[in-house]
């Protein structure tokens, strides 16, 4: 069984080249000293940490498992000296500010350390998935005495952290959330409930746990904004134990070495983050964090998926293909027959794209925490709005669809545990549920953020993309027809949803479909604008899922387009 290798060649391409990160990220004047050597540097680094420390373990993860035994979870073997060494490294303070113990280096780097992990060691990834986010609710959320308790243990990775929402009876639907806060005399709030599906909830891969938990003050009303933020700790800072247990870990269809957890907060001590009321608000901060994350946990899923795919495809032969003209009782590789050729190819422009897109999404997010130009910031947080949800919910679905495409290029070797890929389709399932599931992501975009302006946003987002395309493709061609479908689309939506309430929501996944391939085929044309053409190595790297996107991914928006119309002309 080969184990991920992270190959940061394609990456540091694709940033530099595709992307202009570096002068880009040097022009502002928080990041002027991170020059192009030394991005090189931290994803060469991050790359040989991957590849050496943690993708070793994964099999291990899947197999052994993170245990419970009376309410102490303990991980699986290698785990928690892995992350003795990431986190003592400084790998989860990477973008963390300096003044909070951080390295103060952009997101994209991190962004990009993040789907190398995710790629090696999905179930391991879990633990320290969530701390960027912790540490950003914190920082903005917190009074002054919480920050100085807890910001900078969380920014270091030195304590991990989880996010504490779905209950029971409250999953997509927080408003639901019974979890009750009861004020104390001394100003602390005593939290009672129970929470299902707590990933990290408790492990011994770090001395303490910070929770962030969304719960109910006695006089809130009902709904979404009735709920406050509260932090509470397993450990107090004097070292006390508090009331939160963690009464069983889910057994699951994948990601073994991540423990779900349900916990209970038994009267726990703990302190209200934020106002009462805008507990969603500042969990928030958390969450959009986190869905890019779960956009690169399905970007390098696949990529992990894609590379033992190919690696076997080179090595096993089965009969022969067509064209190749081998003798008769002679077997090609299977690599070199078009079916497998396709499955191949189409799951490399799936990763490519989406890498180009998660770079640039957090490119956005660099833009948004640094630059000192307002217009330059209301367009990256334009751009995180409309995109993020789109990605979080394409790349996990390809993921799991095109890993299990990736599992059959192995025939019945792939459905054994011998190779390792079948623990990367079970693994990857989830991503398309947590963290807002596929569904949700979809309604988000279309209800909540195109909708809500008329689609102005989007035309908005689109104008920028035409803006960026290569000189050569701006007039006359498929792309540019593909973005005007896509604007005549968004406005029969406008004009038909006042007419059919259901409207948006039943056709909102075609048309997050439909924008997640305009952004693809706006990608591919950046990375083709990029390709060296006299470097024939490199041209053919590239040329081949540059033709699967034409060929096998782009039809797909003419039937996203017929449905959505179709659904249009019915409720007019
Ligand atoms: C391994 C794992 C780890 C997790 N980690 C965490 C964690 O760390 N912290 C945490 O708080 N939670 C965590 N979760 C919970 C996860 O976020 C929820 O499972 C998810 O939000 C969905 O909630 P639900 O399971 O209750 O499904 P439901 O909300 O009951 O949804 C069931 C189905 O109905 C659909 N649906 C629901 N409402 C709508 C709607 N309005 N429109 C269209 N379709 C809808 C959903 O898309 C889904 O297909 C985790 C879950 C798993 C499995």
């Amino acid at each position: 069984m080969n184990a991920y290798q992270a190959r940061t060649g394609d990456m540091q391409f694709l940033l530099s080249s595709v992307l202009n990160a570096p002068a880009k990220l040097q022009a502002l004047p928080a990041f002027a000293d991170v020059d192009p050597d030394l991005m090189q540097q931290v994803l060469d680094e991050s790359g040989k940490f991957v590849s050496e420390v943690i993708a070793p373990l994964n099999r291990d993860g899947d197999e052994i498992g993170a245990q419970w035994q009376d309410g102490v979870v303990t991980m699986p073997t290698g785990f928690k000296q892995a992350y003795q060494t990431f986190w003592q490294s400084g790998w989860p303070a990477l973008s963390a500010s300096a003044e909070d113990g951080g390295q103060g280096l952009p997101c994209v780097l991190e962004a990009m350390l993040y789907e190398m992990l995710s790629a090696a060691n999905h179930g391991w990834t879990m633990a320290p998935g969530l701390l960027h986010g912790a540490y950003e609710c914190i920082k903005h959320h917190a009074s002054d005495e919480l920050k100085a308790q807890y910001l900078q243990k969380v920014a270091t990775g030195e304590w991990l952290a989880t996010m504490c929402l779905t209950e029971p009876h409250a999953g997509s639907d927080l408003g639901l959330v019974r979890t009750k806060a009861v004020p104390l005399p001394d100003g602390q709030y005593a939290l009672s409930g129970t929470k299902i599906f707590i990933s990290g909830g408790e492990h011994d891969l770090t001395e303490n746990i910070v929770h962030l938990v969304l719960a109910r003050l006695p006089d809130a009303p009902p709904g979404p904004k009735g709920l406050s933020l509260f932090l509470v700790p397993k450990f107090y800072p004097d070292g006390s134990r508090s009331r939160v247990h963690c009464d069983r870990i889910e057994e699951k269809m994948g990601l073994h070495g991540s423990p779900t957890c349900v916990m209970r907060f038994d009267e726990a001590v703990s302190a209200l983050v934020g106002e009462p009321g805008k507990g969603l608000n500042a969990m928030f901060v958390m969450m959009n964090a986190a869905r890019l994350h779960v956009a690169l946990q399905g970007i390098g899923l696949l990529d992990a998926a894609w590379q033992k795919a190919d690696a076997y495809a080179q090595e096993r032969r089965q009969m022969r293909a067509p064209g190749q003209g081998k003798g008769p009782g002679q077997a090609d590789l299977i690599g070199e027959h078009p079916a497998v050729r396709r499955i191949l190819d189409t799951q490399r422009a799936w990763v490519d794209a989406g890498r180009v897109l998660a770079y640039r999404t957090a490119l956005e997010l660099d833009l948004i925490k640094h630059s000192p130009d307002p217009t330059v910031q209301a367009a990256a947080q334009r751009w995180c709005a409309l995109v993020t949800p789109v990605m979080k919910s394409v790349f996990t679905h390809q993921a799991f669809h095109g890993g299990s495409d990736c599992l059959q290029v192995f025939g019945g070797h792939g459905y054994v545990r011998e190779w390792g890929i079948e623990q990367i389709v079970r693994d990857a399932r989830v991503a398309m549920i947590y963290e807002g599931t596929n569904e949700i992501q979809a309604i988000d975009l279309l209800v909540r953020k195109v909708l809500v302006d008329g689609g102005q946003g989007m035309n908005g987002l689109l104008d920028g993309l035409l803006a960026e395309l290569p000189q050569h493709t701006k007039s006359s061609t498929p792309a540019q027809a593909r973005v005007q479908t896509l604007r005549a689309v968004t406005q029969q939506i406008v004009k038909a949803a006042p007419q059919d309430a259901a409207l948006a929501y039943r056709v909102a996944d075609d048309y997050l479909r439909s924008v997640a391939l305009v952004l693809m085929e706006w990608a591919w044309l950046r990375i083709e604008a990029g390709v060296d053409a006299s470097d024939p190595q490199s041209a053919q790297r590239w040329s081949a899922p540059a033709k699967a996107l034409r060929d096998w991914v782009l039809p797909e928006f003419q039937m996203r387009s017929y449905i959505i119309v179709s659904q249009c002309t019915a409720a007019a």
